[in-house]
């Protein structure tokens, strides 16, 4: 019986990939969870995902009533099976809106999504992850989030949650930054990607013990070409991933991405918990599949895979804690 695996955003980008290795790697049966169903469904044709390795779900993380509905809708097609792997990968970057747009629940968009949806779906599911033997949660960090490298620290905004006055406050509409400062759409983004790598460090020292469950956080890369980056200028669109590729050495094509991510899920390597995985150098610039979808299977080096240090905003114990007990009264837990 394939392993039960849920990755989130599986409709676009590094998610899209992640659930095509998974799905032609034979041991997995995916859930796609996607906040457009008939664009899922669209995505595993064209993309020729095999027939019987997945099924498309709705899951819109803008909303926490999606989150519980998503829950239930998976504990009733799962039936007995157990969920093994959880990867939280979805996202938005809004670097551009000079206002905030709000979640259902009246939270800033980019942390509403990023992480507080995020949050809840990992601890409604974490219960039943529990019962199966090598469990793993993944959730997507980045090195903007991670004031310790070029791409996080000297680009700015830099991540800041300061003293997390916006959290405290409820961090409800019209208080849209963390840190309870004025809109900055692009912060937002950073913001929520730090939280997500403290999430998976502060789950591994609540959880890991007393569950059994592999907490990771993973940097696949700069994968200059999904959509994330949607709302740049064309001109930016085409330039920053040569940027990348030549210049910064940072640059990962979507399908190599989309195995290293599907790595942190397979590789018994990555049973170890608490880890930041990160890849060196030395991306595959070929594509890995041909003309009509089938996988050529994999040829040449790639990156090699390593434990990455994180920043010292995401080690920061203190924070990390109020964000969790923070992120549980937010996500209406407590
Ligand atoms: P994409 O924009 O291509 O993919 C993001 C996915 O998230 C899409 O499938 C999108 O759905 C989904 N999504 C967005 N909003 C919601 C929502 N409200 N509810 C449910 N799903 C939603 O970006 P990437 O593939 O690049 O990003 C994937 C992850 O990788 C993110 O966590 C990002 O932070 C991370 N990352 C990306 C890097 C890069 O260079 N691209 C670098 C480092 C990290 P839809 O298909 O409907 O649009």
């Amino acid at each position: 019986l394939r392993k039960l695996v849920v990755v989130t955003g599986a409709s676009s980008g590094l998610g899209r990939e992640c659930a095509r290795a998974l799905c032609n790697n034979g041991n997995y049966f995916v859930v796609m969870a996607v906040r457009d169903v008939e664009k899922g469904k669209a995505v595993a044709k064209k993309y020729k995902f095999p027939d019987n390795s997945y099924t498309v779900m709705k899951l819109e993380l803008a909303s926490l009533q999606s989150v519980r509905d998503f829950v239930a809708n998976l504990k009733a097609f799962k039936s007995a099976r157990p969920l093994t792997h959880l990867v939280c990968n979805a996202a938005v970057y809004l670097p551009k809106d000079p206002k905030p747009s709000w979640t259902d629940d009246g939270y800033e968009m980019s942390m509403g999504v990023n992480h507080l949806g995020h949050f809840l779906l990992t601890q409604l599911l974490i219960p039943d992850m529990q019962k199966a033997k090598g469990a793993r949660c993944i959730i997507v960090g980045s090195i903007t989030g991670n004031t310790n490298t070029v791409g996080g620290g000297l680009v700015y905004p830099k991540a800041d949650l300061g003293l997390l006055k916006g959290m405290e406050q409820g961090a409800q509409k019209p208080i849209a930054m963390m840190d309870g400062k004025k809109y900055d759409g692009a912060k937002a983004y950073k913001d929520s990607k730090v939280m997500n790598m403290m999430t998976v460090s502060e789950l591994h020292r609540r959880y890991h013990k007393k569950t059994g469950v592999t907490f990771s956080s993973m940097y696949p890369g700069c994968i200059a070409e999904t959509q994330l980056f949607r709302e740049k200028r064309q001109w930016f669109r085409k330039i920053f991933p040569l940027f990348m590729k030549y210049v910064t050495g940072g640059y990962v094509g979507e399908e190599e991405a989309g195995e290293r991510l599907a790595q942190v899920v397979d590789d018994p390597i990555c049973a170890k918990s608490g880890v930041y995985w990160s890849w060196n150098g030395g991306a595959q610039t070929v594509g890995r599949y041909d003309a009509s979808g089938k996988p050529k299977g994999a040829g040449g080096a790639g990156g090699e895979i390593f434990e990455n240090q994180q920043s010292d905003a995401v080690q920061d114990r203190e924070t990390a804690k109020k964000v969790f007990d923070l992120s549980c009264k937010l996500a209406g837990l407590k």
